[in-house]
């Protein structure tokens, strides 16, 4: 038998959505699975895009995973003998999640998470900034502009045919036809205009 490498480290694939930010962790499970590693799958309860205990990417390949409402259920699936823990999704978790990772990969196993690094307006997503600055690898995946071709790396939020206000709520489940990829230039956010203070 092979001697174990010695492991414990965090690896974030980032980017837009549709940039196979999925497609790239499900490639990274399948490799490990061939190298007969002990890999657990989660995934945000809340996702329920395309069904229940997988993780499915745009282009539907997919992986068995455990459907979790907190970051801190990882505890229970997660023994002595699991190499790999793989999240997909990780930006819909509760902010326990970067201490969660952080234990992981701190004890010897290998974590590696998929999520968006923005969200809607181009800010960051809650605590993506902590993991992608904890992690030790990162791979920032761009999609392609549905407006101009160049990289995208925004999502575009469509309401009614417009682009989302700044102030609308931040729910960015599925619903391909509300988001687009776009890049820099092409991306929008309404903003409410400021009211006029100067003498009329
Ligand atoms: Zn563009």
């Amino acid at each position: 038998m092979m001697l174990k490498q010695k492991e414990g480290w965090i690896e974030v694939i980032t980017g837009p959505m549709f940039a196979g930010k999925t497609e790239e962790l499900i490639r990274r499970i399948r490799r490990l699975e061939y190298a007969k590693r002990n890999i657990v799958v989660f995934k945000p309860q809340l996702d329920n895009r395309f069904a229940e205990g997988e993780v499915v990417s745009h282009n539907k390949t997919k992986t068995k995973s455990i459907n979790i409402t907190k970051s801190k259920e990882m505890f229970l699936h997660v023994t002595p003998e699991t190499d790999v823990i793989a999240v997909d999704e990780i930006q819909f978790l509760d902010e326990e999640a970067v201490k969660v990772v952080q234990y992981f990969a701190d004890n010897g196993k290998r974590v590696i998470v998929s999520g968006l690094d923005n969200d809607f307006r181009a800010e960051p997503f809650s605590f993506m900034p902590q993991l992608l600055s904890m992690a030790e690898y990162v791979t920032k995946l761009s999609a392609v502009c549905v407006k101009c071709g160049s990289p995208a790396t925004r999502t575009q939020r469509i309401v009614d045919g417009k682009p989302a206000k700044y102030h609308d709520p931040i729910v960015l489940i599925g619903a391909e036809e509300s988001y687009e990829a776009r890049c820099r230039r092409c991306h929008k956010v309404y903003r409410k205009p400021k009211p006029y203070k100067g003498k009329i």
